[in-house]
């Protein structure tokens, strides 16, 4: 009688020990610790990212993910200044060289035929992605960083790229607007809410959102006080990034580069 208690007892503890030890451990880490993880990305390489997002966020003591299309004006143009950003920790992203965008789906009437992504073979886009990587490793000399699909497209004439380039990058930022919980991330296309007019207000609601879900919020700007016409105010941006830095001890605001390591790190 007394051993078999001593079985039950001790088959007890084997099975609930682990499990707990499991939880705590598990959200103790989630997050660094916080209800949600906060990632800022910005699209497109424009001036009003230097001149407009760069300061905010540094007044705000953030980190932000650019997007960077290697050829574009705001990029070529500006190669110190982005030098520079990548010096105060900011992300610079692969937004490939020359923004090819699928003009054989709707509402693409306004891509060029010679940047159509659907007339590019796959190796093509490789060769255009890696390169980019070449150009932006000579700017911040970092040797791992994370795509942003152009238009959200991820297929040429040939098919998916998708699987071709998880090697290059810890991950990749797809277009669809969704939370989701640490282990429901597809790194191979993460969720993005596309920003265009929305209020401070909304904005910080979708963060809260994320905060009850505990989950990971990207957002996807690309005009912030200008220069594009997906765009947001300066004052609505503003409004966000006082709400993220008041509320610092509760979410974790990251780049996309550390926020995918820490999934990764996570799924495994
Ligand atoms: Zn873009």
């Amino acid at each position: 009688m007394k051993s078999i208690f001593k079985i039950l007892s001790l088959g007890l503890i084997s099975v609930s020990s682990p499990s707990f030890a499991q939880q705590t451990s598990t959200s103790e880490k989630l997050w660094q610790g916080k209800q949600a993880a906060v990632v800022l990305t910005y699209d497109d390489a424009l001036n009003v990212h230097l001149d407009n997002v760069i300061p905010a966020l540094e007044a705000s003591g953030l980190k932000g993910t650019f997007y960077l299309s290697a050829f574009f004006d705001g990029s070529k143009n500006r190669l110190e200044d982005w030098k520079k950003a990548g010096e105060f920790g900011h992300e610079l992203g692969n937004h490939t060289l020359y923004h090819p965008c699928d003009a054989s789906l709707p509402g693409r009437t306004w891509v060029s035929p010679d940047n159509d992504l659907h007339k590019y073979t796959t190796a093509q886009i490789l060769k255009e992605i890696r390169m980019t990587n070449v150009f932006l490793e000579s700017l911040d000399g970092q040797k791992e960083r994370t795509f942003a699909y152009t238009c959200g497209d991820t297929a040429t004439g040939e098919g998916s790229f998708m699987e071709e380039i998880k090697d290059d990058f810890v991950a990749s930022r797809g277009v669809r607007g969704a939370l989701n919980s640490i282990g429901n991330i597809n790194l191979l296309n993460v969720d993005s809410y596309g920003i265009n007019g929305e209020t401070g207000e909304e904005l910080i609601q979708l963060v809260k959102e994320a905060q009850e879900k505990n989950a990971l919020i990207t957002f996807l700007f690309h005009g912030v006080g200008g220069e594009h016409d997906l765009n947001v105010s300066l004052e609505a941006h503003q409004i966000l990034l006082d709400y993220l830095e008041e509320n610092k001890d509760t979410i974790w605001t990251t780049t996309m580069l550390e926020a995918a390591k820490h999934v990764k790190e996570h799924q495994d």
